[in-house]
């Protein structure tokens, strides 16, 4: 090992393996939370005049001002609360993350969840605090939770609303019972926004360290990487300031304000998604052995017959279907899978792949 490599780098960082993003070329693609579907072709032709016009010689607008407009439009964003974007909500948890970071500050939230909450809070130097969620539903074990905010007195709390890899919603009253017990700030990060009825954004202002954290990546934007964060504006100021110059470039602020004018394809789309999730769940339901959990998220979590995960994973992709497959990565996940929610012959596919591996051993 490079002696000098050894003695710069982080011992935290030399002990990561890097993000790894499998190989999807040619498979049928649920593994990532994609929306499936493309523009309708006029849409596409509308949207590339609209780049025509751009200078890429000039810096984009420091703070996207038209974008922002254009989200507090079709997001229903309080008039009165700050907004701020970032490169992904990836990039908006990292802007939080340094601004509080600290020598024993620490990021809590509960597992298993988000992995970039933890990862970012280590790439800051913070530590991570995991609060098991409950196994048979994954909801939220509130009593361990606040015992774990008392001790801790964490800077930073994330809730997922819905919960990325489980799917799950977590019961509201719970949230607001830790809002209330939180020393700091608490994060609702409602990436999963467009697949369910329920929200914290229109309760943000009620607390004075609730911020709810949205992204357009999985209604269908996840190439332009555009995550906003909404919030009192006082605690929005704080956070602007680690912010890099320039961090939204101007083929996303265009493409994205474009879009946002076209909400209702989007929203055609994620409804087609969701009435979709219903269907795959009710067959994944009829599959013997197979047992898939509630979803409010576009990708529904299931659990399969004990040590098949790895075999089904590969035999989904010797068929020609890419998924994810979490076993291993925490206790409460062994034998579970991941589907995400795909175009009804994507769907179609996948259950027919998993009845004929699950039916011929
Ligand atoms: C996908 C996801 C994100 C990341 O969103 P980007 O805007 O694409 O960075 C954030 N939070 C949760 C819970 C997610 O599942």
């Amino acid at each position: 090992m490079n002696a000098r490599i050894e003695s710069l780098v982080r011992p935290e960082i030399r002990a990561l393996r890097a993000y790894h993003v499998p190989e999807s070329a040619g498979l049928i693609k649920l593994d990532a939370m994609e929306n499936p579907y493309t523009w309708p072709e006029a849409l596409q032709a509308d949207w590339l005049e609209t780049l025509r016009g751009l200078e890429l010689n000039r810096y984009p607008d420091p703070k996207g001002h038209a974008l922002q407009a254009a989200l507090r439009e079709a997001m229903e964003i309080p008039e009165d609360m700050g907004l701020l974007l970032g490169n992904g909500s990836d990039e908006l948890i990292q802007m939080l993350a340094l601004t509080v970071a600290a020598p024993g500050r620490k990021i809590l939230s509960v597992d298993p969840g988000f992995v970039m909450y933890r990862m970012i809070g280590l790439f800051a130097g913070m530590d991570y605090v995991g609060v098991p969620l409950q196994a048979e539903d994954f909801s939220i074990d509130l009593p361990a939770v606040l015992e774990a905010i008392e001790r801790e007195q964490p800077a930073l709390v994330y809730l997922a609303y819905p919960n990325n890899p489980t799917g799950n919603r977590f019961d509201a009253d719970d949230m607001v019972r830790i809002i209330e017990a939180a020393p700091g700030l608490v994060i609702v990060d409602e990436a999963y926004a467009p697949f369910t009825d329920s929200s914290f954004m229109g309760l943000v202002g009620d607390w004075d360290n609730l911020l709810v954290m949205r992204t357009v990546s999985k209604m269908g934007l996840a190439g332009l990487r555009l995550g906003y964060l909404v919030g009192p504006p006082d605690w929005l100021a704080e956070i602007d300031k680690v912010r890099l110059p320039y961090n939204v470039n101007v083929l996303t602020q265009v493409s994205a304000a474009f879009a946002l004018k076209h909400k209702a394809v989007f929203d055609e789309q994620t409804r087609t998604i969701r009435a979709e999730r219903t269907r795959l769940q009710d067959a994944l339901h009829r599959i013997p052995g197979l047992h898939p959990y509630p979803s409010e998220a576009n990708f529904i979590l299931t659990r399969v017959p004990e040590g098949r995960a790895g075999a089904l994973f590969d035999g989904l992709k010797q068929a020609g279907i890419l998924i994810k497959n979490l076993d291993g990565t925490h206790p409460l996940l062994a034998d579970c899978l991941r589907f995400t929610v795909g175009t009804p012959e994507e769907n179609a596919a996948l259950v027919t792949a998993l009845e004929s591996l699950l039916t011929t051993s």
